[in-house]
């Protein structure tokens, strides 16, 4: 079964139809995951035994009359989110095989549902970072050009084909950058819809457990199943969707596009022209584009920097090696630190801890951190307003095609690259990063984004709008 090819729905009739069983998938599967890995170096960790043994449990049920709306679908799960069978490394050297003693919801949630995890994707060092080049495995390679970083491993997982569906999280924007650069569709869900129980924090305020796929009908069937409330995670919402409400019944033809011209200013030469002729092509299709103008979208990027960077640093603290992580050897305390977070954090992670840390200290706390603040609530209210004229909003998903593995950038333009996701993150707003185009081989997507609780929404324009 190819599955690229093959939607969730019919893989999962073909293994009810017997057809294959769920053994059988899962084990060709896994031995193609292992293949792809020498090359393109996916996964961190690749599932075996028990993977088939819970395939094995999936076709029992269902000889035993179970209904799995998942029977059998191969599912890869980022490494920051905790999956009690596999590792769980959160791209940092201190956890390399670090066994989570629980199970993130959203995993226990597939799995209930009949899917199974195949392996666990590679991600930047502590998920700091849209590129996997500071992950200390090494970077994941774009399959649609290897000498360029996949953004995201589990969106390459999706686009080689050993995967259905790729668990993900997103802070300031790995998902949906990793959907750009590997042509695959990603959700960043609304704050809350998606319990992050079990998500291995970099940011408390911004970090969302998502879902990517090839089509979004596969999305849809996913989210219908992890989505909801969580009593383990009391940030997730009680309600449903609220925009069918509004939009069901609309004609999607009518739906106003808010196209904010002014942001494609900072594009990459190559990428603005693939927008525009998207825009243009809808446009003569008869969707409303109207041009807004958001003004903070600099601003927003530098409130998230300053408020993730103080969250990372306070969240690592716990890091030293004490509790959690390896520890060196030591004679006091402070050799401890220095042989423990000052071998395991990588460079990144330790310029985060070090900027955070100054941030929150006394005297930047109120020239930084609380302008920060402010500024992430204006955003709020922006695109609240926004909203109030437009039915969804859309944004470039990066600012420049995907890094070449060998090209030393500094710090502050790799951070500039989420200059269209960190915004959307801050406003806790749900997109959905589809492909428009191309760039030579490469793939580029664009967000498209919504009011709070429009999940479902964006993936049903998606489905019937944009594929
Ligand atoms: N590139 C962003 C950062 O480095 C987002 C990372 C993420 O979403 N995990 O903070």
């Amino acid at each position: 079964m190819e599955l690229r090819k093959t939607s969730v729905r019919q893989a999962v009739e073909a293994v009810y139809n017997r057809e294959l069983t769920a053994h059988k998938l899962i084990e060709q599967t896994l031995k193609n995951c292992s293949i792809l890995n020498e090359t393109m170096n996916i996964f961190t960790h690749i599932a075996g035994i028990d993977a088939l043994e819970q395939a094995k449990a999936v076709d029992r049920k269902i000889e035993n009359g179970a209904q799995l709306p998942l029977a059998g679908v191969p599912v890869a799960v980022k490494d920051d989110i905790c999956y009690g069978v596999l590792p769980t490394s959160f791209g940092s050297a201190a956890f390399k095989e670090f066994i989570s003693p629980y199970t993130a919801t959203a995993v226990e949630k597939l799995m209930d549902a009949g899917a199974i995890v195949v392996g666990k994707t590679n991600l930047d060092d502590m998920s700091q970072g849209s590129t996997t080049l500071s992950s200390p495995f090494g970077p994941t390679l774009n399959p649609w050009l290897a000498e360029r970083a996949a953004g995201s491993a589990g969106a390459a997982a999706l686009a080689t084909g050993v995967c259905m569906l790729s668990l993900e999280s997103d802070n300031g924007g790995a998902l949906r950058q990793g959907a750009s650069d590997c042509g695959v569709i990603g959700l960043r869900p609304t704050a809350g819809r998606i319990s992050n129980y079990g998500l291995n924090t970099f940011t408390s305020s911004f970090g969302q457990v998502g879902i990517s796929a090839f089509s979004s009908e596969n999305i849809s069937c996913a989210f219908e199943i992890i989505s909801g409330f969580d009593e383990r995670d009391a940030s997730t919402a009680v309600c449903r969707d609220r925009s069918t409400e509004k939009h069901a019944v609309a004609d999607i033809e009518k739906i106003k596009i808010g196209y904010p011209v002014n942001a494609f200013d900072y594009l990459e030469p190559g990428l603005r022209e693939v927008y525009e002729k998207t825009r243009d092509e809808y446009a003569a299709r008869g969707f409303m584009f109207e041009e807004i103008d958001l003004t903070l979208l600099r601003e927003a990027l530098q409130a998230y920097y300053i408020i993730s960077a103080a969250e990372a640093s306070s969240n690592h603290a716990r890091f030293d090696g004490i509790r959690f992580g390896k520890a060196g050897k030591a004679t006091d305390l402070e050799e401890l630190y220095c042989k423990t977070r000052g071998v395991t954090l990588g460079r990144e992670a330790r310029r985060r801890s070090v900027f955070g840390t100054f941030l929150l200290s006394k005297g930047n706390y109120d020239c930084y951190y609380r302008q920060a603040l402010k500024v992430w609530n204006m955003v709020r209210e922006e695109f609240a307003a926004a909203f109030g004229r437009y039915d969804i909003i859309v944004l470039p998903a990066v600012k420049s095609l995907p890094r070449p593995l060998d090209e030393e950038k500094e710090f502050i333009e790799d951070w500039a690259d989420d200059l269209y996701c960190a915004p959307v993150s801050l406003a806790g707003l749900p997109s959905l990063c589809l492909p428009v185009g191309r760039v030579g081989q490469l793939p580029v997507g664009m967000q498209l984004i919504g009011p709070p609780f429009s999940d479902e929404f964006l993936v049903e324009i998606c489905n019937r709008v944009f594929r």
